[in-house]
């Protein structure tokens, strides 16, 4: 496990490598990342991967790590028990939890020892914000992950108010001791949060709160470069983003072998995806890497451009 707390390196403001993808990683090697979808939603997606496939997630894990990750992420999107419903499996939703922490704390102690793990989960899409994420952290911790990441937050999923879930989350992640960084998703082309309201609201509510960053995630790469300079301007502390490129719905799911997603990569080649990253270092982002449809290549190429241009 690192020597340093990320709070602390962060604090001495240092840039830190995040992760790419991994849901859509995992759908290109091969693996089944649809169960139960449905016309209307997405199912459990990435989460039936740690049971199933556990060799596959590693080997995602470690070649992030390789391309110079200093963070990754587990591979908890939906292992609430609550997103479990959706396969008949929610008893089981604890193990398929611990496996994701446990299967990238693994992966971090074989490549590179120094590097952080963040366990990361998202809303469910009913039930309480609280007891499903308080569970998710509570396990997440006790397989070593370093910091939590409640990703997916004031998206186009939310149980209470895009600003109170965040609270919400923030504070059921700190209750067990380790920093709680949250990411919020699907920001519109104004840089304002999917489901109302801004972020500069987003950074009030926040103060006092023990939240030890905000990720700006899942959203385009020119909609996080709106918004991440107005988080900058009413968030103190830390800041950071990982983008998508295309990972919409494939208009032919339902038919047999489509998949649920589409992984499209819109002309972002690794290069011009860092040049975006070179960009959000100059806003002040310190933790920045991809998020859907981005892969291994994207976090080598902006690694390099981001350290050529220190
Ligand atoms: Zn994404």
């Amino acid at each position: 496990m690192p020597t340093r707390g990320i709070v602390e390196r962060l604090a001495a403001g240092e840039l830190l490598i995040h992760d790419g993808a991994t849901g859509s990683e995992l759908q290109r090697r091969g693996v089944d990342v649809n169960r139960g979808s449905t016309s209307d939603e997405l199912g459990v997606w990435s989460a039936t991967a740690n049971l199933e496939t556990p060799e596959v997630v590693q080997a995602v894990h470690e070649d992030y790590l390789r391309a110079g990750a200093d963070i990754i992420t587990s591979n908890n999107f939906y292992t609430t028990r609550e997103m479990l419903k959706l396969i008949d499996d929610e008893d089981r939703w604890e193990e398929y939890t611990r496996r994701g922490g446990e299967i990238a704390v693994r992966a971090r102690d074989a490549v590179n020892p120094a590097a952080y793990v963040a366990g990361g989960f998202a809303p469910p899409y009913q039930g309480d914000l609280r007891r499903e994420f308080g569970n998710q952290a509570r396990v997440l911790a006790e397989t070593g992950v370093d910091f939590l990441l409640a990703e997916y937050m004031a998206g186009d999923t939310i149980l209470e108010s895009p600003i109170r879930d965040c609270i919400n989350a923030v504070e059921v992640c700190a209750e067990t001791g380790l920093p709680a960084f949250i990411g919020i998703s699907n920001l519109t082309d104004e840089g304002t949060l999917y489901s109302g309201g801004t972020l500069e609201e987003l950074a009030i509510a926040l103060k006092g709160s023990p939240v030890a960053g905000v990720m700006l995630m899942c959203s385009y790469p020119a909609q996080i470069s709106t918004g991440l300079p107005r988080l900058r301007k009413t968030f103190d502390g830390p800041i950071g983003c990982y983008a998508h490129l295309g990972y919409d719905k494939n208009p032919r799911w339902g038919e047999p072998g489509e998949p649920y997603f589409l992984i499209d990569r819109l002309g972002y080649t690794p290069e011009r995806y860092a040049e975006c990253a070179v960009e959000w270092k100059q806003v002040g982002a310190q933790i920045i890497g991809g998020c859907c449809a981005t892969g291994p290549d994207h976090i080598e190429a902006l690694r390099r451009a981001l350290r050529d241009s220190a």
